[in-house]
């Protein structure tokens, strides 16, 4: 693969992945392990494939700190399941649950629990500055079923510096754009879900872990069998064929990251990253960051220009992420609802691509000031 040529891949998702995992995957391809077969053909009933989601699923555990009362499941129907998933299995003692209003992701959360008869209370929102920043509920409390907070907000770049505190209230976190980016205590939260296309593995795989006492045999009524958490941790996510490949990679994602220093390390390398970009930004004349300081996601950076009139800006964002491409910096377009641009750094981006990026930022706003 000496020839190969690799783009920074600055996509929000799915995103790139470790070189050393793809290049793993690739001499393991034909024959994996000398079973004679890719991990895409086996059985997942087979002696070959049973040890490989259990080394995904021991990995998780190891690197996550997971307590012995949670489960880990690998299910599919990506994130978006999972608004639908956490209502129909958490919300069934009082019907209500309170949502912390963050931008697409937490909303469209918000909108499915309601869609299924969900009692939602948004109890707090940062929607009067374009959710450009996290609200400050430290405590929270009522007769809710659950609380529920996206921990790491992917299209707008902002990402909680605090847990809330929920005393009894099982809280949940999507954690799809920055699991495993840093240190989490898991023992704060009742349910955590990633869809795997951010920091795991490819698309199609959506790891959960969820509090043993929380896996309910009476989810609410008309809840599909599939829909039901317990189908899944009673089958050791095997009730159906399980994304075998990308639980197989993301296997092989954790022992890169446990190999290059665990949790800790790749913590620091995201802090890094983003410290430069973000003081870049900070510092220039031509671009700024959207998100405001204490609020600032490590994954996901969104930013403009200091074009104000917005023709303008449309056609220079245009220019920019077009002449980026042409420089090997791909996918830096902003989220179509939002617009401008995004860098996502995601846990697999290398130093050497945010540098890159900078360069390329500084000779487009030196050629267009
Ligand atoms: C990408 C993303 C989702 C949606 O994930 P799908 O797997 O596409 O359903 C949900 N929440 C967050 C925070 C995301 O970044």
């Amino acid at each position: 693969m000496s020839d190969v040529k690799r783009v920074f891949n600055f996509s929000a998702g799915p995103s790139c992945l470790p070189e050393e995992v793809l290049k793993e995957c690739a001499a393991e391809m034909l024959d994996y392990q000398g079973s004679g077969q890719s991990v895409m053909e086996m059985s997942h009933r087979s002696s070959v494939f049973e040890p490989i989601i259990a080394h995904a699923e021991a990995q998780v555990r190891k690197l996550m700190n997971v307590p012995d009362n949670y489960k880990v499941l690998f299910l599919q129907g990506g994130g978006s399941t999972q608004f639908a998933m956490v209502a129909q299995n958490l919300g069934i003692r009082t019907g209500r649950a309170a949502y912390i209003e963050t931008g697409v992701w937490a909303k469209k959360a918000a909108e499915e629990a309601r869609h299924l008869g969900i009692d939602v209370d948004v109890i707090a929102s940062s929607k009067d500055r374009n959710y450009s920043y996290i609200p400050r509920v430290e405590k929270i409390s009522g007769d809710y079923d659950y609380a529920y907070i996206c921990l790491n907000n992917t299209i707008m770049g902002t990402h909680y510096e605090y847990i809330p505190d929920t005393g009894s209230i099982p809280l949940v976190a999507d954690i799809s754009s920055c699991i495993l980016s840093e240190p989490l205590d898991v023992s704060k939260f009742g349910l955590l879900f990633a869809g795997a296309q951010k920091n795991l593995a490819p698309a199609g795989v959506t790891l959960v872990i969820i509090r043993e006492d929380l896996i309910t045999d009476a989810p609410r009524a008309g809840t599909p069998t599939m829909l039901c958490y317990k189908t899944h941790a009673d089958k050791g996510s095997m009730y159906n064929t399980p994304p075998c490949w990308q639980i197989y990679v993301l296997g092989k994602v954790l022992d890169w990251i446990e190999n290059i220093g665990g949790v800790k390390e790749i913590h620091r390398r995201n802090v890094e990253k983003a410290d430069l970009l973000y003081n870049y930004l900070d510092a220039s004349a031509y671009y700024h960051a959207t998100a405001e300081k204490g609020s600032r996601s490590l994954m996901n950076v969104p930013f403009l220009t200091k074009e104000t009139d917005p023709d303008k800006a449309k056609a220079l964002n245009k220019e920019f992420v077009k002449a980026a491409e042409a420089a090997g910096l791909m996918n830096l377009a902003g989220h179509r609802l939002v617009g401008g641009m995004r860098a996502s750094i995601y846990n697999a981006m290398p130093l050497a691509g945010v540098q890159a990026l900078i360069k390329f930022m500084d000779e487009f706003a030196a050629a267009h000031q």
